[in-house]
């Protein structure tokens, strides 16, 4: 009924940003939270069918948490193309969607570990670094990705339980995970944090979340000169409208879902594995003079 959106052109083919994906118009629909990319009308494109690794990750080893879907599960598939094993993380209810990008880490000769659990329980933070790191032997890239987007008209109706939850998945468990990481990451390691367009546009109805993200920008950019010294970078992503579950499970108004992406420059929105390219960037030894920058990658819409 409704076309996958996929591309099978790789991520070097020369073609125009405009048409390499035609604009979606996703009918009016609704996940409970999390979303699952299973499920999502039509289906994102987290490069399974085009990604072309070169090598840039080769004997690498990645942890990502909410590698199960949308951005970390393209990449999740992207960082295995490059030659990195990989780590996911996601929550229980993500299994169909984390066995999916397992076994597509693993199709590429790369290593796959799935670790389900909630990052707002701090032992976990701690024990999915300590698990992912046992599991590859040892722990060079860290990629915080997970995250929470719940729209609220009004703050009125923003509860503290909801202010509390986005905060503890968003930045809380990011100062957490990297606390623990640093235990294993050796000189030459490379974080990328997960930000948003939200940081420096923030929506009137994603208070908590784009606030959120604009602590994850503030505190990558001071975690940055705190490490460099030390040879470990620190960089942040800041996508714009990427077409992922986190959408429609609350993250939007359903009603706007049809018009989803269509204010962006290029008219239309993201495919995760649009994103996933910054990320191998940032994450290989390529980018080794980048250091506490945010790299946006939304289409066109105008940041600080
Ligand atoms: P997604 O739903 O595919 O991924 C988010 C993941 O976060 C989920 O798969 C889930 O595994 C994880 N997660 C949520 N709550 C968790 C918890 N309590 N414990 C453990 N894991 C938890 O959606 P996505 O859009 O790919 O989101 C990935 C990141 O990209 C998020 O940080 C999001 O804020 C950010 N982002 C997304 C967009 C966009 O338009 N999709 C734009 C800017 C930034
Ligand atoms: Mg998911």
């Amino acid at each position: 009924m409704y076309e996958p959106r996929h591309t099978h052109a790789d991520q070097l083919f020369f073609q125009s940003p405009v048409s390499r994906y035609s604009a979606i118009e996703p009918p009016e629909q609704h996940q409970d939270e999390p979303g699952l990319d299973a499920d999502l009308v039509p289906q994102a494109d987290l490069g399974e069918f085009s990604y072309r690794g070169t090598g840039r990750l080769e004997g690498r080893k990645a942890l990502v948490t909410g590698g199960d879907s949308g951005i970390g599960a393209a990449v999740a598939i992207a960082f295995a193309r490059e030659g990195a094993d990989v780590a996911i993380t996601y929550l229980p209810a993500e299994e169909v969607d984390a066995q999916k990008v397992a076994q597509l880490i693993t199709d590429c000769g790369s290593r796959a570990v799935t670790i389900p659990g909630d990052l707002t329980n701090a032992r976990f933070c701690q024990e999915v670094v300590d698990q992912a790191a046992a599991e590859l032997a040892g722990l060079d890239i860290l990629v915080n990705n997970a995250g929470k987007q719940v729209i609220s008209r009004n703050l009125e109706d923003l509860s503290d339980e909801q202010v509390e939850q986005t905060y503890q998945t968003n930045i809380i468990a990011m100062f957490r995970t990297t606390r623990a990481a640093l235990q294993h990451l050796p000189e030459g390691s490379t974080i990328i944090n997960t930000t948003s367009v939200e940081a420096y546009q923030p929506a009137p109805i994603l208070l908590d979340y784009a606030s959120t993200k604009a602590a994850i920008n503030n505190f990558s950019k001071g975690l940055a000169q705190q490490l460099a010294p030390k040879g470990i970078r620190v960089n942040a992503v800041a996508p714009g409208p990427i077409w992922t579950p986190i959408q429609p499970s609350d993250g939007q108004p359903p009603e706007e879902l049809p018009e989803f992406g269509k204010s962006t420059a290029l008219g239309r929105a993201g495919q995760p594995t649009e994103v996933a390219a910054a990320f191998v960037f940032l994450a290989s030894p390529e980018s080794s003079f980048v250091v506490g920058e945010t790299l946006n990658v939304n289409g066109g819409m105008p940041t600080p």
